[in-house]
C-alpha cells in the first residue's frame, strides 16, 4: 500500500518508510498509508514565503478572484470522483455533496467577493479618510497589505474538502500562500483534492502546498508574518495556541474548535404548529447528516418542560425511519463515522452522557446495518438522550457523532442560561413563530454564539439550516468554540492582511492609496474630464462649473413638474417655522439636477452612464437667489474586466459664500478607450 504523497516545494514527495494505515470507514479495508517523515518543514515554509507569496502578491484582487473562479469550475467538473472517494469516509451522497459542493461554493463566493468588493489593485484601502487636524493638512486612513508569510491550515477530519477550501479561499484572495495539513483519518480525500488543484495548473507555484501526516517541527519555524488557521478539538487548539513560536512571534492564530451547540424550541411552537415539525425535522437532520460529525451539529436540544414528552416522541418516530449502512445503498440515510477509533471515542463520551440522563432513542453498542459488515465498518446508531437541566455533562461533553440530548427549560430566561452553559458555541438555532421570543432569545444568547439561525415557517423553505456555515457570514464562536472568526466575507480576507494606519498630508496619502483625498492637489486641464477615456483620466482631474442662480420660479417649476410640493419648498411661513430653514428652500434633488446640468459635457464621449451616488449629504439650505457652483474631481478609477471601468467622482456643490450645499460621490461608467 503506497504512502500518500505531499506536495511541497514544487514537487510531489512520497515519504519513505511504512507510514500509518488509513482505513475505509465502511469496509475497514486499508486505503493508503500516511507519513510526513523526511519532509523538511522549514523548507516548506520558506518555499511559500519565497515563491508562493511574491507570485500571489503580483496579482491584483481581481486576478486572484478570476483564478479562483476557474479553479472552482475545474473542480466542479471533477466532483463525481470526489463524491466516490468521499463514500469511503462513510459519507452518503448527500453528505459528500455537503462537503464537496459546499467547498466549491466557497471558492465561487470568494471569487465573486474579490471581483465585486475589492479593487483591481494589490492593496485594500479601508474605510474613510479620517480628519486628524483642524486645518485639514494632516489626515489618516487604513491600508491593508497581504502578510508576507504563509497561512498554515490545519484541518479536522470531518470535512476533508470543504475544510481546506474554506481556509484556502480567503488566504488566496488576500495574496497569502497556504500550507494545507489534512487530518490523518480522511487525508486521502484532501490529497486527491490537492492533486486536482495542482493538476489544473491554474495557481502560481507555491500558492498551495500539502503536507500529509504530522507537521513535525513546522511550528518551530513559524515567524512574524505567518498565520495558523486551526480546526479541530479544543484540546489540540489549546496546545497549538500556546506553542512558544506562536506567542513569541505574535503569529495570528485562528481556532475553530468543538462546541456544544444548542437548538431552542420556542414556547409557542406546540405540537400541531409548523414550527414544532420544523424543530423535530431539523434536530434529526443535524444528528444524522455526516453521521453527526459536524462541529455545528445540535448537541443540546432545549425545549420547554411542557413539550419535552412531545418532542421526544416525535423525534423518536423520525429517528426510527433512519436507515444506517453502506452509503452505496440508495436506501441508506446515515453512513459510517470516519473510523473505528472515532466510534470508540464517541462511545467513551456517551458513557459520560448516559450517566447524566436516559436514552430516548438508539443503542450505543448495536445498530442494524444495511449493505455492510457492522463489525468492520464504523457504524453507530443515532442516539437521542434526555437529561435533567441540572446535570453538567450535556453542557460539557461533546460526543462527535449522531448524538444529541434533550433538556427541558422553565422559561425564556432559563433557556438563555442553559444556552450559555455551553460556554461558547459556533452555531445556535431558535425555532419559533413568535417575534418577541425571537428578540429575547437572540439578544440573550448572541454573546455566546458566532452564528444564530431563527427558523420559522416563513424562512424554512429557503433556509440553509442550522449547521451550514456560509462564506459571506462569520464562521466561528467565542469561548469553547475557539474564539475564532473564519470566512465572513471580507473579514476572512482582512484576517490575512496587515492593517496599517497611514498618517500623512492629503497629497501624500493620495499618492499612497491611489485615490484623491480632499485637500490633495486638483488638476484643472484644458480638456473636460468627461472627454477623457479611462486610459487618459487621472485621479485629481477636476472640472469647476457654475455659478447658476436658483430662482423661486425654478423651485415652483420643479415642485409642479415632480409633484414634490413639500411645505418647505412651497409655504414661506411654514418653512420659516421649521428649525432648519429661514424660509422656502430649494429641493435637494433640484440642487443635484442643477449640479449635473453644470458639470456634464453633453456630447457622446467616454462617459457611458451615471450609475449612482454614494454618501450624499445636504449640508446648507439653498434659498431663492443663491448661486450654485459645482466642483467635480476624479477620486478613484476602478477598471473592470471588459471595455469599461468605474470612476468615482468627488462632488462638492457650494454657494456664493463658499459654504458647502451638497457633498457626494458620483459614480460613472467610463470606456477604457474612446477614439471618436
Ligand atoms: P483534532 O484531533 O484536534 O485534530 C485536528 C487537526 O489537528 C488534525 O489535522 C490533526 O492532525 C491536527 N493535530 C493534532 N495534533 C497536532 C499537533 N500537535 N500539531 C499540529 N497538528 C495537530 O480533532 P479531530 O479529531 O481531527 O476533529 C474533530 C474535532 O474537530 C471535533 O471536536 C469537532 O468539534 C472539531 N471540529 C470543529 C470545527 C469547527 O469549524 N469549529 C469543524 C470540524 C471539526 P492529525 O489528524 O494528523 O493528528
Amino acid at each position: 500500500m503506497s504512502v500518500l504523497a505531499s506536495y511541497v516545494h514544487g514537487s510531489w514527495v512520497r515519504p519513505d518508510g511504512e507510514g500509518q494505515p488509513l482505513y475505509d470507514a465502511v469496509t475497514g479495508e486499508e486505503i493508503a498509508r500516511i507519513s510526513s517523515a523526511g519532509i523538511d518543514m522549514r523548507h516548506v515554509l520558506d518555499h511559500g514565503r519565497r515563491v508562493g507569496g511574491p507570485a500571489l502578491r503580483q496579482l491584483t484582487f481581481h486576478q486572484r478572484g478570476a483564478l479562483l473562479k476557474e479553479l472552482a469550475t475545474y473542480l466542479r467538473g471533477r466532483r463525481e470522483e470526489l463524491y466516490e472517494l468521499s463514500a469511503r469516509t462513510g459519507a452518503t451522497l448527500g453528505d459528500a455533496k455537503f462537503d464537496v459542493d459546499g467547498g466549491i461554493a466557497v471558492l465561487f463566493s470568494y471569487s465573486s467577493l474579490a471581483r465585486r468588493q475589492l479593487p483591481d489593485d494589490t492593496v485594500y484601502v479601508e474605510g474613510s479618510v479620517e480628519a486628524l487636524s483642524k486645518g485639514g493638512s494632516f489626515v489618516g486612513q487604513h491600508l491593508l497589505t497581504p502578510l508576507q508569510g504563509v497561512a498554515v491550515q490545519i484541518n479536522a477530519y470531518n470535512f476533508p474538502v470543504w475544510g481546506p477550501l474554506e481556509k484556502f479561499a480567503p488566504a488566496f484572495v488576500a495574496g497569502v500562500p497556504s500550507v494545507v495539513k489534512p487530518a490523518t483519518p480522511t487525508a486521502y480525500l484532501t490529497a486527491r483534492l490537492a492533486e486536482m488543484i495542482i493538476e489544473s495548473g491554474l495557481l502560481p507555484e507555491g500558492a498551495l502546498q500539502l503536507v500529509c501526516g504530522g507537521v513535525g517541527d513546522l511550528f518551530h519555524h513559524l515567524a512574524e508574518q505567518d498565520l495558523v488557521s486551526f480546526t479541530g478539538s479544543a484540546s489540540t487548539a489549546q496546545r497549538l495556541r500556546t506553542h512558544p513560536s506562536v506567542s513569541q512571534h505574535s503569529v495570528r492564530f485562528n481556532a475553530e474548535a468543538d462546541s456544544l451547540n444548542c437548538s431552542i424550541l420556542g414556547p409557542d411552537a406546540a405540537p400541531g404548529t409548523a414550527e414544532f415539525d420544523l424543530y423535530v425535522r431539523q434536530l434529526v437532520t443535524e444528528m444524522t447528516v455526516k453521521a453527526g460529525q459536524k462541529c455545528t451539529a445540535i448537541r443540546r436540544a432545549l425545549v420547554p418542560d411542557s413539550l419535552l414528552d412531545a418532542v421526544a416522541a416525535a423525534a423518536h418516530d423520525r429517528l426510527a425511519g433512519v436507515v444506517v449502512g453502506n452509503p452505496a445503498d440508495p436506501s441508506v440515510r446515515m453512513g459510517a463515522l470516519a473510523g473505528l477509533e472515532q466510534r470508540e471515542e464517541v462511545r467513551r463520551s456517551l458513557k459520560s452522557l448516559l450517566s447524566a440522563g436516559e436514552l430516548v432513542y438508539g443503542d450505543p453498542e448495536h445498530v442494524d446495518v444495511v449493505g455492510a459488515d457492522d463489525e468492520r465498518g464504523a457504524f453507530l446508531s443515532p442516539i437521542l438522550l434526555r437529561a435533567d437541566a441540572t446535570r453538567d455533562e450535556p453542557h460539557e461533553v461533546e460526543a462527535f457523532g449522531p448524538v444529541s440530548t434533550l433538556i427541558g427549560y422553565r422559561d425564556l430566561d432559563d433557556a438563555v442560561q442553559l444556552a450559555a452553559r455551553g460556554r461558547g458555541s459556533l452555531a445556535g438555532s431558535l425555532v419559533t413563530g413568535d417575534p418577541d421570543v425571537a428578540a429575547r432569545i437572540v439578544r440573550g444568547i448572541a454573546p455566546w454564539h458566532g452564528r444564530l439561525l431563527v427558523l420559522d415557517q416563513h424562512d424554512a423553505e429557503e433556509s440553509t439550516g442550522h449547521g451550514s456555515p456560509l462564506p459571506t457570514l462569520v464562521h466561528g464562536g467565542p469561548g469553547r468554540a475557539g474564539g475564532g472568526e473564519e470566512m465572513g466575507g471580507l473579514r476572512g480576507v482582512a484576517h490575512h492582511m496587515q492593517r496599517t494606519a497611514v498618517q500623512a498630508s492629503p497629497r501624500m496619502l493620495s499618492a499612497v492609496t491611489g485615490r484623491w483625498v480632499p485637500g490633495a492637489p486638483r488638476t484643472h486641464g484644458d480638456v473636460h474630464p468627461f472627454r477623457r477615456s479611462l486610459a487618459q483620466l487621472r485621479v485629481g482631474d477636476t472640472v469647476v462649473a457654475g455659478p447658476r442662480t436658483v430662482s423661486l420660479e425654478d423651485i415652483e417649476h420643479f415642485a409642479d413638474f415632480t409633484g414634490d410640493t413639500f411645505y418647505a419648498h412651497m409655504d414661506e411661513a411654514a418653512a420659516a417655522a421649521n428649525p432648519f430653514f429661514d424660509g422656502r428652500v430649494a429641493h435637494g434633488y433640484l440642487i443635484l439636477s442643477f449640479a449635473a446640468g453644470l458639470f456634464v459635457d453633453p456630447a457622446p464621449g467616454p462617459v457611458l452612464a451615471n450609475y449612482g451616488i454614494d454618501n450624499l449629504r445636504f449640508l446648507t439650505p439653498v434659498y431663492p437667489g443663491d448661486e450654485l457652483t459645482v466642483t467635480l474631481t476624479c477620486k478613484q478609477i476602478t477598471p473592470r474586466p471588459g471595455d469599461y471601468g468605474e470612476v468615482r467622482w468627488d462632488a462638492q456643490v457650494t454657494k456664493q459664500d463658499g459654504s458647502v450645499v451638497a457633498s457626494y460621490d458620483l459614480l460613472t461608467m467610463v470606456a477604457k478607450q474612446w477614439s471618436r
